[in-house]
């Protein structure tokens, strides 16, 4: 796994939690949000891990099937 900053999509990976955690500045949001204008692929995976935190958020308040708790962590989602 490489993790090159001339790779925009890469960086923009490296953005990708702490946007969905809101604790980028709004240069740094910025920026992603404008390579997600440019890039569909950034943008899928930025709205597949911001419906898996939504799921996630929805799950933990109630008691997860093993099955789905599995599934989760073959994703390595974090829980918290
Ligand atoms: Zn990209």
């Amino acid at each position: 796994m490489t993790h090159s900053h001339d790779d925009p999509c890469a960086h923009c990976e490296e953005m990708m939690q702490p946007y969905l955690d809101h604790i980028l500045n709004a240069e740094e949001v910025r920026e992603a949000e404008q390579h997600l204008d440019d890039c569909e692929w950034c943008r899928r995976r930025y709205r597949f891990e911001e419906s898996l935190r939504v799921y996630v958020r929805q799950a933990v308040s109630e008691p997860m099937p093993s099955g789905l708790k599995k599934k989760l962590a073959a994703l390595r989602i974090p829980l918290n």
